[in-house]
């Protein structure tokens, strides 16, 4: 006879949203070891999926939240659970449910600006190319070399301007023939999916998709590892596909084809840490440090968690919208692991890293010490 579960539906119901592998979980407890959260708290990933198998899931609680999605629990699981998948299905329920609380709050600020706006920052449409002025950038034309999508933390925030201003400087200096889309351009979608926003992500990647094809898009360039892993992975769900270059491949084309030249010295220590969705998910570990060994003086020093091993910074998966608690933050780890190394610079190659390790740079009190710089800043200094 078979037993019935009293919360067969819910089962039932994570599964419909992705999470059906959870029933090949045998708890052995391999996510729980190399999870980051361990080093700052009590989180296990072990036991949201066993609540999960059961259909026990507190989805309004804050574990089922925590997970940024940093891919380092699905490479080490002998069972190909999908952890990630998991959790983003059981956010997919929450969402489906309307739940509310405070520590969703900001999600769903972004959300609703993302739905208004095409960006999660509550900042008007209008103002997304600003960070270009002064800076010889042109709107995108059918036939140019390349598009460059900044992303919206680039386009809007102070601090990240500048890397979009850095990366436009660089492509110049180089010759490359490249534009913008300016307010067409709308958020990619990634980090609102993985709050388990379909809809609005839907919405977000159908407009992209649209906008792309419309003005001849082929080739596009991105700051983002985030824009990256969902136009490279996730935008071919809607039958999308256009060639996807992080700015770190297209900084190793330009100088090994000869159009960007390194001319100066930089003779500082220096250490790189990989973005999770740049690295892990997307196996781009060589390029960036190629592109830093050419700087002559430099010299590249390795954190211990580096390449497949590398920190997360805390910022994926949504969390760049929850505020997590100073005592708590993985980027404070980060820093000191740079700071143990003797790091004049920690580089970095996604805006989310750099939000997460400037905050906690100048929080752990090494502004005098220590520069949190994104790779295009680095170039840009030496061409
Ligand atoms: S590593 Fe995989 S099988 Fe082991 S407890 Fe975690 S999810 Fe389950
Ligand atoms: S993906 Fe990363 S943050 Fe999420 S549970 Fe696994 S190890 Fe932890």
């Amino acid at each position: 006879m078979e037993v019935e579960s009293p919360f067969k539906e819910i089962i039932e119901e994570i599964q419909e949203l992705g999470g059906d592998a959870v029933k090949y979980c045998y708890q052995c407890g391999k996510c729980d070891t190399v999870c980051p959260w361990n080093k700052v708290t009590d989180f296990s990933m072990r036991r949201v999926i066993r609540e999960a198998t059961f259909g026990l899931s507190e989805i309004e609680l804050e574990d089922v939240w925590r997970c940024t999605t940093c891919g380092k629990c699905p490479q080490k699981c002998p069972r190909d659970v999908k952890q990630i998948d998991n959790v983003v299905a059981l956010r997919r329920m929450a969402t489906g449910y309307g739940v509310s609380n405070a520590l969703l709050k900001p999600v769903r600020i972004a959300s609703a600006s993302l739905a208004a706006d095409g960006n999660p920052l509550v900042v008007d449409r209008e103002k997304r190319a600003d960070w270009a002025d002064g800076y010889n950038v042109k709107k995108f034309e059918e036939g140019m070399e390349i598009l460059y999508f900044p992303g919206c933390y680039p386009s809007y925030d102070a601090r990240l301007k500048k890397v979009a201003q850095a990366t436009a400087n660089i492509l110049n200096k180089a010759g490359v023939e490249f534009g913008i889309l300016g307010t067409e351009e709308n958020c990619c979608g990634e980090s609102i999916r993985k709050t388990g926003n379909e809809e609005v992500f839907k919405r977000l990647a159908r407009d992209n998709i649209k906008t792309f094809i419309e003005n001849g898009v082929k080739r596009i360039l991105v700051s983002s590892p985030h824009c990256y892993h969902t136009f490279k992975n996730e935008y071919p769900e809607f039958m999308a596909n256009f060639e996807i270059v992080h700015i770190t491949e297209y900084l190793l084309e330009l100088i090994n084809e000869g159009r960007l030249k390194i001319s100066k010295e930089l003779a500082k220590k220096i250490t790189y840490h990989d973005p999770c969705y740049l690295g892990r998910h997307n196996n781009i570990f060589d390029q960036p440090r190629e592109v830093l060994n050419k700087i002559p003086g430099l010299e590249l020093m390795e954190m211990e968690e580096s390449r497949e091993e590398s920190l997360c910074c805390g910022m994926g998966g949504g969390r760049v919208w929850i505020d997590t608690k100073m005592e708590e933050r993985f980027s404070n780890l980060r820093v000191e692991d740079a700071a143990r190394l003797g790091a004049e610079i920690l580089v970095t190659a996604c805006p989310y890293c750099i939000i997460a390790l400037e905050d906690s740079r100048l929080g752990l009190g090494y502004e005098e010490t220590m520069e949190v710089k994104d790779i295009t800043e680095v170039i840009q200094e030496v061409i």
